[in-house]
Protein backbone atom coordinates (compact mmCIF):
# COMPACT_ATOMS: atom_id res chain seq x y z
CA UNK A 1 0.00 0.00 0.00
CA UNK A 2 1.38 3.23 -0.76
CA UNK A 3 1.92 5.37 2.33
CA UNK A 4 0.64 9.15 1.76
CA UNK A 5 2.47 12.22 2.84
CA UNK A 6 2.14 13.64 6.58
CA UNK A 7 0.30 16.45 7.99
CA UNK A 8 3.26 18.45 8.25
CA UNK A 9 4.80 17.61 4.70
CA UNK A 10 1.19 18.63 3.33
CA UNK A 11 1.64 21.90 5.48
CA UNK A 12 5.21 22.14 4.28
CA UNK A 13 4.29 22.07 0.44
CA UNK A 14 1.15 24.19 0.57
CA UNK A 15 3.27 26.82 2.16
CA UNK A 16 6.01 26.27 -0.35
CA UNK A 17 2.88 26.27 -2.98
CA UNK A 18 2.37 30.33 -1.42
CA UNK A 19 5.96 31.25 -1.42
CA UNK A 20 6.94 30.10 -5.12
CA UNK A 21 3.55 30.71 -6.95
CA UNK A 22 0.33 32.66 -6.63
CA UNK A 23 -1.17 30.53 -4.98
CA UNK A 24 -3.53 31.34 -1.81
CA UNK A 25 -5.53 28.81 0.05
CA UNK A 26 -9.11 28.09 0.23
CA UNK A 27 -11.77 30.50 2.49
CA UNK A 28 -11.10 28.65 5.39
CA UNK A 29 -14.01 27.45 7.11
CA UNK A 30 -12.96 28.97 10.45
CA UNK A 31 -14.88 32.08 9.47
CA UNK A 32 -17.79 30.57 9.18
CA UNK A 33 -18.29 28.32 12.22
CA UNK A 34 -16.79 30.98 14.84
CA UNK A 35 -18.11 34.04 15.41
CA UNK A 36 -15.01 36.36 16.45
CA UNK A 37 -17.65 39.98 16.38
CA UNK A 38 -18.89 38.67 20.03
CA UNK A 39 -15.77 38.79 21.36
CA UNK A 40 -14.14 42.09 19.20
CA UNK A 41 -13.47 44.36 22.29
CA UNK A 42 -11.76 41.55 24.28
CA UNK A 43 -9.83 40.06 21.24
CA UNK A 44 -8.90 43.86 20.57
CA UNK A 45 -7.85 44.05 24.51
CA UNK A 46 -5.78 40.89 24.30
CA UNK A 47 -4.17 41.23 21.19
CA UNK A 48 -2.17 44.47 22.58
CA UNK A 49 -1.20 42.15 25.35
CA UNK A 50 0.13 40.13 22.96
CA UNK A 51 2.22 43.18 21.61
CA UNK A 52 3.28 43.98 24.87
CA UNK A 53 5.00 40.42 25.44
CA UNK A 54 6.42 40.23 22.20
CA UNK A 55 9.60 40.82 23.52
CA UNK A 56 11.55 39.80 20.62
CA UNK A 57 12.16 40.49 17.08
CA UNK A 58 10.53 39.32 14.39
CA UNK A 59 10.06 36.03 14.87
CA UNK A 60 8.34 35.87 18.27
CA UNK A 61 4.81 35.73 18.95
CA UNK A 62 2.66 35.56 21.73
CA UNK A 63 -0.67 34.21 22.53
CA UNK A 64 -2.51 35.48 24.83
CA UNK A 65 -6.13 34.30 27.10
CA UNK A 66 -8.10 35.05 29.69
CA UNK A 67 -11.29 33.92 31.75
CA UNK A 68 -13.33 35.09 34.48
CA UNK A 69 -15.52 32.87 36.58
CA UNK A 70 -16.78 33.29 40.39
CA UNK A 71 -14.77 29.92 41.08
CA UNK A 72 -11.90 30.33 39.75
CA UNK A 73 -11.17 34.20 39.66
CA UNK A 74 -9.32 36.36 37.14
CA UNK A 75 -7.17 33.55 35.30
CA UNK A 76 -4.55 34.89 32.42
CA UNK A 77 -2.66 32.51 30.17
CA UNK A 78 0.06 33.13 27.56
CA UNK A 79 1.88 31.29 25.09
CA UNK A 80 5.48 32.14 23.59
CA UNK A 81 7.18 30.31 20.65
CA UNK A 82 9.56 29.59 23.26
CA UNK A 83 9.84 28.63 26.84
CA UNK A 84 10.08 32.00 28.82
CA UNK A 85 13.07 33.63 30.49
CA UNK A 86 13.15 34.54 33.76
CA UNK A 87 13.43 37.35 32.49
CA UNK A 88 9.83 37.55 30.31
CA UNK A 89 8.45 36.04 33.36
CA UNK A 90 9.56 39.20 35.30
CA UNK A 91 8.46 41.46 32.63
CA UNK A 92 5.14 40.27 32.48
CA UNK A 93 4.47 39.85 36.41
CA UNK A 94 5.90 43.61 36.33
CA UNK A 95 3.21 44.64 33.87
CA UNK A 96 0.33 43.22 36.09
CA UNK A 97 1.65 44.78 39.05
CA UNK A 98 1.75 48.12 37.77
CA UNK A 99 -1.80 47.65 35.83
CA UNK A 100 -3.35 46.60 39.30
CA UNK A 101 -1.52 48.34 41.50
CA UNK A 102 -4.36 50.69 43.39
CA UNK A 103 -1.98 53.24 44.70
CA UNK A 104 -0.79 54.84 41.54
CA UNK A 105 -2.75 57.69 39.74
CA UNK A 106 -3.31 56.79 36.12
CA UNK A 107 -0.36 58.92 34.48
CA UNK A 108 1.60 57.64 36.38
CA UNK A 109 0.67 53.88 35.90
CA UNK A 110 0.75 54.86 31.84
CA UNK A 111 4.37 56.23 32.05
CA UNK A 112 5.83 53.33 34.11
CA UNK A 113 4.36 50.44 31.87
CA UNK A 114 5.68 52.93 29.02
CA UNK A 115 9.08 52.55 30.44
CA UNK A 116 8.75 48.81 31.15
CA UNK A 117 7.42 48.05 27.83
CA UNK A 118 10.09 50.16 25.77
CA UNK A 119 12.93 48.68 27.84
CA UNK A 120 11.43 44.88 27.07
CA UNK A 121 10.17 45.20 23.51
CA UNK A 122 13.13 46.48 22.19
CA UNK A 123 14.13 44.16 19.59
CA UNK A 124 10.22 44.34 18.37
CA UNK A 125 10.44 48.35 18.51
CA UNK A 126 13.97 48.23 16.70
CA UNK A 127 12.74 46.10 13.94
CA UNK A 128 9.38 48.66 13.84
CA UNK A 129 11.70 51.79 14.07
CA UNK A 130 14.10 50.24 11.24
CA UNK A 131 11.08 49.74 8.97
CA UNK A 132 9.92 53.01 9.40
CA UNK A 133 13.26 54.66 8.75
CA UNK A 134 13.81 52.29 5.56
CA UNK A 135 10.55 53.60 4.26
CA UNK A 136 11.31 56.98 5.04
CA UNK A 137 14.82 56.87 3.56
CA UNK A 138 13.31 55.84 0.37
CA UNK A 139 11.37 58.94 0.08
CA UNK A 140 13.77 60.99 1.02
CA UNK A 141 14.93 60.89 -2.93
CA UNK A 142 11.79 63.71 -3.21
CA UNK A 143 13.02 66.49 -0.41
CA UNK A 144 10.03 66.54 0.98
CA UNK A 145 9.04 62.51 1.39
CA UNK A 146 6.02 63.00 -1.46
CA UNK A 147 3.78 64.54 1.15
CA UNK A 148 3.35 67.72 -1.21
CA UNK A 149 2.18 65.69 -4.33
CA UNK A 150 -0.19 64.62 -2.18
CA UNK A 151 -1.92 67.99 -0.33
CA UNK A 152 -0.38 70.99 -2.21
CA UNK A 153 -3.14 72.90 -0.43
CA UNK A 154 -2.38 72.29 3.18
CA UNK A 155 1.41 73.68 2.97
CA UNK A 156 -0.29 76.88 2.07
CA UNK A 157 -2.53 76.64 5.20
CA UNK A 158 0.35 77.38 7.77
CA UNK A 159 -2.00 79.90 9.47
CA UNK A 160 -4.60 76.82 9.93
CA UNK A 161 -6.47 76.37 13.21
CA UNK A 162 -4.06 73.55 15.48
CA UNK A 163 -6.06 70.33 16.13
CA UNK A 164 -6.06 68.86 18.94
CA UNK A 165 -3.40 66.37 17.57
CA UNK A 166 -1.20 68.88 16.69
CA UNK A 167 -1.52 70.36 20.64
CA UNK A 168 -0.25 66.72 21.76
CA UNK A 169 2.44 66.30 19.32
CA UNK A 170 3.71 69.92 20.40
CA UNK A 171 4.28 68.12 24.07
CA UNK A 172 6.66 65.44 22.64
CA UNK A 173 8.81 67.36 20.35
CA UNK A 174 11.11 70.61 20.30
CA UNK A 175 9.81 73.49 20.20
CA UNK A 176 11.33 74.49 16.96
CA UNK A 177 10.37 71.18 15.22
CA UNK A 178 6.81 72.52 15.33
CA UNK A 179 6.43 76.17 16.28
CA UNK A 180 3.01 77.70 16.67
CA UNK A 181 1.58 78.58 13.33
CA UNK A 182 3.72 76.29 11.18
CA UNK A 183 1.35 72.92 9.45
CA UNK A 184 1.55 69.82 9.48
CA UNK A 185 3.48 69.14 6.33
CA UNK A 186 6.25 71.68 7.25
CA UNK A 187 6.45 69.74 10.85
CA UNK A 188 6.69 66.35 9.14
CA UNK A 189 9.14 67.36 6.51
CA UNK A 190 11.59 68.25 9.90
CA UNK A 191 10.44 65.67 12.01
CA UNK A 192 11.60 62.86 9.17
CA UNK A 193 14.83 63.90 8.64
CA UNK A 194 15.46 64.12 12.35
CA UNK A 195 13.95 60.68 12.33
CA UNK A 196 16.47 59.47 9.87
CA UNK A 197 19.20 60.69 11.55
CA UNK A 198 18.20 59.28 14.61
CA UNK A 199 17.21 56.26 13.65
CA UNK A 200 18.70 55.36 9.96
CA UNK A 201 18.71 52.19 8.65
CA UNK A 202 22.12 51.91 9.70
CA UNK A 203 21.70 52.77 13.73
CA UNK A 204 22.05 50.89 16.74
CA UNK A 205 19.81 51.87 19.40
CA UNK A 206 21.72 52.28 22.87
CA UNK A 207 19.18 51.72 25.91
CA UNK A 208 18.61 53.32 28.39
CA UNK A 209 20.37 56.10 26.31
CA UNK A 210 17.66 56.42 23.95
CA UNK A 211 15.24 55.14 25.74
CA UNK A 212 13.08 58.40 26.32
CA UNK A 213 13.60 59.53 22.68
CA UNK A 214 12.13 56.03 21.34
CA UNK A 215 9.32 56.58 24.11
CA UNK A 216 8.67 60.12 22.53
CA UNK A 217 8.49 58.66 19.16
CA UNK A 218 6.26 56.33 19.81
CA UNK A 219 3.85 58.78 21.15
CA UNK A 220 4.12 60.98 18.28
CA UNK A 221 3.50 57.94 16.13
CA UNK A 222 0.25 57.52 17.98
CA UNK A 223 -0.77 61.42 16.72
CA UNK A 224 0.14 60.93 14.12
CA UNK A 225 -2.01 57.99 12.86
CA UNK A 226 -5.00 59.32 14.95
CA UNK A 227 -4.60 62.97 13.20
CA UNK A 228 -7.29 63.60 10.82
CA UNK A 229 -4.87 64.58 7.85
CA UNK A 230 -2.07 62.36 8.56
CA UNK A 231 -3.39 59.53 5.85
CA UNK A 232 -4.20 62.21 3.60
CA UNK A 233 -0.96 63.49 2.87
CA UNK A 234 1.62 60.30 3.89
CA UNK A 235 2.64 57.56 0.90
CA UNK A 236 0.44 54.42 2.54
CA UNK A 237 3.55 52.28 2.97
CA UNK A 238 5.12 54.89 5.30
CA UNK A 239 1.75 55.48 7.08
CA UNK A 240 1.67 51.63 7.72
CA UNK A 241 4.97 51.71 9.16
CA UNK A 242 3.69 54.95 11.64
CA UNK A 243 0.84 52.50 12.46
CA UNK A 244 2.53 49.88 13.67
CA UNK A 245 4.97 51.83 15.84
CA UNK A 246 1.89 54.04 17.16
CA UNK A 247 0.35 50.76 18.86
CA UNK A 248 2.39 50.49 22.03
CA UNK A 249 0.47 53.64 23.49
CA UNK A 250 -3.22 52.11 22.77
CA UNK A 251 -2.07 48.43 24.01
CA UNK A 252 -0.83 50.13 27.49
CA UNK A 253 -3.93 52.26 28.06
CA UNK A 254 -5.88 49.20 26.78
CA UNK A 255 -4.17 46.79 29.36
CA UNK A 256 -5.06 49.66 31.89
CA UNK A 257 -8.38 49.55 31.36
CA UNK A 258 -8.89 46.39 31.54
CA UNK A 259 -7.41 45.66 35.01
CA UNK A 260 -9.61 48.94 36.10
CA UNK A 261 -12.82 46.95 34.94
CA UNK A 262 -12.41 44.56 37.90
CA UNK A 263 -12.95 45.31 41.27
CA UNK A 264 -10.05 45.21 43.92
CA UNK A 265 -11.78 41.46 45.27
CA UNK A 266 -11.53 40.03 41.41
CA UNK A 267 -8.19 41.32 40.94
CA UNK A 268 -6.82 40.01 44.24
CA UNK A 269 -7.71 36.40 42.44
CA UNK A 270 -5.27 37.38 39.19
CA UNK A 271 -3.48 34.44 38.46
CA UNK A 272 -1.22 34.51 35.49
CA UNK A 273 -0.11 31.26 33.76
CA UNK A 274 1.98 30.31 31.45
CA UNK A 275 1.69 27.61 28.55
CA UNK A 276 4.95 26.36 28.08
CA UNK A 277 5.54 25.52 24.29
CA UNK A 278 6.64 21.91 23.33
CA UNK A 279 9.83 21.79 21.47
CA UNK A 280 10.56 22.02 17.95
CA UNK A 281 10.97 19.12 16.25
CA UNK A 282 12.20 18.36 12.78
CA UNK A 283 10.74 16.10 9.58
CA UNK A 284 12.17 15.02 6.74
CA UNK A 285 10.53 16.73 3.38
CA UNK A 286 13.54 14.51 1.12
CA UNK A 287 12.73 14.96 -2.59
CA UNK A 288 11.22 18.72 -1.36
CA UNK A 289 7.46 19.92 -2.35
CA UNK A 290 7.09 19.07 -5.80
CA UNK A 291 7.86 15.63 -4.70
CA UNK A 292 5.92 15.30 -1.43
CA UNK A 293 2.98 16.79 -4.42
CA UNK A 294 3.30 14.40 -6.73
CA UNK A 295 3.35 11.68 -4.11
CA UNK A 296 0.05 13.24 -2.78
CA UNK A 297 -1.48 13.28 -6.70
CA UNK A 298 -0.67 9.41 -7.11
CA UNK A 299 -1.90 8.70 -3.70
CA UNK A 300 -5.39 10.33 -4.54
CA UNK A 301 -5.08 8.52 -7.92
CA UNK A 302 -4.18 11.45 -10.25
CA UNK A 303 -0.94 12.26 -12.56
CA UNK A 304 1.69 13.62 -10.78
CA UNK A 305 2.21 17.73 -10.90
CA UNK A 306 4.78 19.37 -12.15
CA UNK A 307 6.67 22.77 -11.67
CA UNK A 308 5.27 24.07 -15.17
CA UNK A 309 1.57 22.64 -14.70
CA UNK A 310 1.92 24.44 -11.04
CA UNK A 311 3.15 28.28 -13.45
CA UNK A 312 0.59 27.19 -16.11
CA UNK A 313 -2.57 27.15 -13.20
CA UNK A 314 -1.09 30.26 -10.94
CA UNK A 315 1.84 32.00 -12.23
CA UNK A 316 5.16 31.81 -10.58
CA UNK A 317 5.97 34.42 -7.68
CA UNK A 318 9.61 33.49 -7.61
CA UNK A 319 12.62 31.37 -8.50
CA UNK A 320 13.66 28.02 -6.95
CA UNK A 321 16.81 28.56 -5.19
CA UNK A 322 20.34 26.43 -6.17
CA UNK A 323 18.88 23.56 -3.69
CA UNK A 324 15.69 23.14 -2.23
CA UNK A 325 15.80 21.91 1.52
CA UNK A 326 15.47 18.29 2.56
CA UNK A 327 15.15 18.45 6.32
CA UNK A 328 12.80 21.52 7.74
CA UNK A 329 12.76 22.23 11.92
CA UNK A 330 9.32 22.56 12.83
CA UNK A 331 7.69 24.95 15.11
CA UNK A 332 4.80 25.09 17.88
CA UNK A 333 2.65 28.08 16.63
CA UNK A 334 1.59 29.57 19.76
CA UNK A 335 -1.77 30.69 19.39
CA UNK A 336 -3.39 26.88 18.15
CA UNK A 337 -0.58 25.58 20.80
CA UNK A 338 -2.61 27.97 23.71
CA UNK A 339 -5.75 27.63 22.32
CA UNK A 340 -5.90 23.27 22.39
CA UNK A 341 -4.28 23.52 26.08
CA UNK A 342 -7.53 25.76 27.01
CA UNK A 343 -9.80 24.03 25.30
CA UNK A 344 -8.57 20.45 26.44
CA UNK A 345 -10.51 21.05 29.79
CA UNK A 346 -13.79 21.62 28.47
CA UNK A 347 -13.41 18.10 25.60
CA UNK A 348 -15.39 15.98 28.70
CA UNK A 349 -18.25 18.51 28.99
CA UNK A 350 -20.70 19.67 26.64
CA UNK A 351 -21.41 23.04 28.22
CA UNK A 352 -20.96 25.54 25.60
CA UNK A 353 -17.72 27.64 26.36
CA UNK A 354 -16.29 30.75 24.03
CA UNK A 355 -12.13 31.13 24.22
CA UNK A 356 -10.61 34.13 22.95
CA UNK A 357 -7.23 33.86 21.96
CA UNK A 358 -5.46 37.34 21.54
CA UNK A 359 -2.31 37.23 19.01
CA UNK A 360 -0.09 40.64 17.72
CA UNK A 361 -0.46 38.93 14.12
CA UNK A 362 -3.32 37.56 12.68
CA UNK A 363 -3.05 33.57 13.07
CA UNK A 364 -1.59 32.03 10.00
CA UNK A 365 -4.04 29.85 7.78
CA UNK A 366 -3.17 26.54 9.11
CA UNK A 367 -3.55 27.52 12.82
CA UNK A 368 -7.09 28.89 11.85
CA UNK A 369 -7.92 25.35 10.09
CA UNK A 370 -6.72 23.96 13.17
CA UNK A 371 -9.35 25.74 15.65
CA UNK A 372 -11.63 25.54 13.05
CA UNK A 373 -10.96 21.65 13.47
CA UNK A 374 -11.14 21.50 17.22
CA UNK A 375 -14.85 23.48 16.60
CA UNK A 376 -16.13 21.10 13.98
CA UNK A 377 -15.00 18.07 16.75
CA UNK A 378 -16.36 19.89 19.81
CA UNK A 379 -19.10 21.96 18.55
CA UNK A 380 -19.78 23.35 22.27
CA UNK A 381 -15.98 24.94 22.18
CA UNK A 382 -16.22 28.43 19.76
CA UNK A 383 -12.91 29.62 19.31
CA UNK A 384 -12.56 33.08 18.46
CA UNK A 385 -9.39 34.75 17.34
CA UNK A 386 -8.56 38.17 15.03
CA UNK A 387 -9.27 37.27 11.40
CA UNK A 388 -6.50 35.66 8.79
CA UNK A 389 -4.56 36.60 6.30
CA UNK A 390 -4.31 34.02 5.03
CA UNK A 391 -0.57 33.38 5.43
CA UNK A 392 0.81 29.68 5.09
CA UNK A 393 3.54 28.87 7.75
CA UNK A 394 5.49 25.87 5.51
CA UNK A 395 7.34 24.78 9.72
CA UNK A 396 3.72 24.30 11.38
CA UNK A 397 3.81 21.82 13.52
CA UNK A 398 0.39 19.94 14.68
CA UNK A 399 0.50 20.77 18.73
CA UNK A 400 1.76 17.37 20.80
CA UNK A 401 -1.04 15.88 22.23
CA UNK A 402 -4.09 17.17 19.65
CA UNK A 403 -7.19 14.15 19.92
CA UNK A 404 -6.97 11.81 17.28
CA UNK A 405 -10.01 12.62 15.99
CA UNK A 406 -8.73 16.57 15.22
CA UNK A 407 -5.38 15.24 13.77
CA UNK A 408 -7.54 12.93 11.14
CA UNK A 409 -9.97 15.69 10.73
CA UNK A 410 -6.48 18.06 10.13
CA UNK A 411 -5.39 15.89 7.73
CA UNK A 412 -8.38 15.68 5.36
CA UNK A 413 -8.97 19.55 5.90
CA UNK A 414 -5.41 20.08 4.48
CA UNK A 415 -5.40 17.05 2.10
CA UNK A 416 -8.82 18.54 0.52
CA UNK A 417 -6.69 21.71 -0.24
CA UNK A 418 -4.00 19.84 -1.75
CA UNK A 419 -6.42 18.30 -4.00
CA UNK A 420 -8.20 21.42 -5.27
CA UNK A 421 -4.85 22.19 -6.51
CA UNK A 422 -4.02 19.04 -8.45
CA UNK A 423 -7.37 19.20 -9.07
CA UNK A 424 -6.88 22.81 -10.51
CA UNK A 425 -3.47 22.06 -12.39
CA UNK A 426 -5.21 18.99 -13.88
CA UNK A 427 -8.18 20.62 -15.10
CA UNK A 428 -4.92 22.50 -17.51
CA UNK A 429 -3.46 19.58 -18.38
CA UNK A 430 -3.99 16.58 -20.57
CA UNK A 431 -2.55 14.24 -18.47
CA UNK A 432 -5.82 13.69 -16.44
CA UNK A 433 -6.69 10.66 -15.47
CA UNK A 434 -9.47 9.35 -12.97
CA UNK A 435 -9.06 9.98 -9.25
CA UNK A 436 -9.22 6.57 -6.78
CA UNK A 437 -12.11 4.77 -6.29
CA UNK A 438 -14.01 5.56 -3.24
CA UNK A 439 -13.15 2.20 -1.85
CA UNK A 440 -9.21 2.79 -2.57
CA UNK A 441 -9.68 6.05 -0.61
CA UNK A 442 -11.18 4.70 1.94
CA UNK A 443 -8.23 2.60 2.47
CA UNK A 444 -5.21 4.77 1.94
CA UNK A 445 -7.38 7.02 5.03
CA UNK A 446 -7.41 4.09 7.40
CA UNK A 447 -3.43 3.49 6.68
CA UNK A 448 -3.26 7.12 7.92
CA UNK A 449 -5.25 6.41 10.43
CA UNK A 450 -3.33 3.96 11.53
CA UNK A 451 0.41 5.30 11.36
CA UNK A 452 -1.03 8.47 13.18
CA UNK A 453 -1.60 6.54 16.07
CA UNK A 454 1.43 4.46 15.62
CA UNK A 455 3.83 7.37 15.54
CA UNK A 456 1.74 9.45 18.59
CA UNK A 457 1.53 12.00 16.50
CA UNK A 458 -2.32 12.27 17.96
CA UNK A 459 -3.59 11.19 21.41
CA UNK A 460 -6.65 11.11 22.52
CA UNK A 461 -6.71 13.63 25.42
ZN1 LIG B 1 0.09 29.64 12.70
Amino acid sequence: MMSPPTIPQISYTLGQLAFYYKYSPPTTAWSQCLSPLESKSDLRILNFLSLLLTTGGPADRAAVSFSYTKDMGLQLFYSKCHPCSNEETYYVTQIFAIATNPQLPLPVKHNDLFHLAVMNCKAKISSRLHKASSCLKDLSIRKDFGILDRNSELEHESNSKPTPCDEYIRRYVDPEMFPNGSSLPQFLKKWFYSFLDTFGPDSSFVYPFQAINITRTLHVCYFLVVHPETRKILDPDLYYRLQKLAEYRPAIAAVIGWMGRFDSEALSTLKVTEIVPSPTSSVDVSGNFLQILDKYARYTGSVGVTDKDLCTSYGRMRSFPVSLENKITLHSHSGCFLALALAKRFFATTIPIVLNIGCAKPMCWICLEYLATIHHCYPHITICTTPNNRRINSTWMIPPGTPCEVATTMYERLGTALNSVITTCGSNSERWHNPLSETEFADSMQYWISICKDRRLAMKP
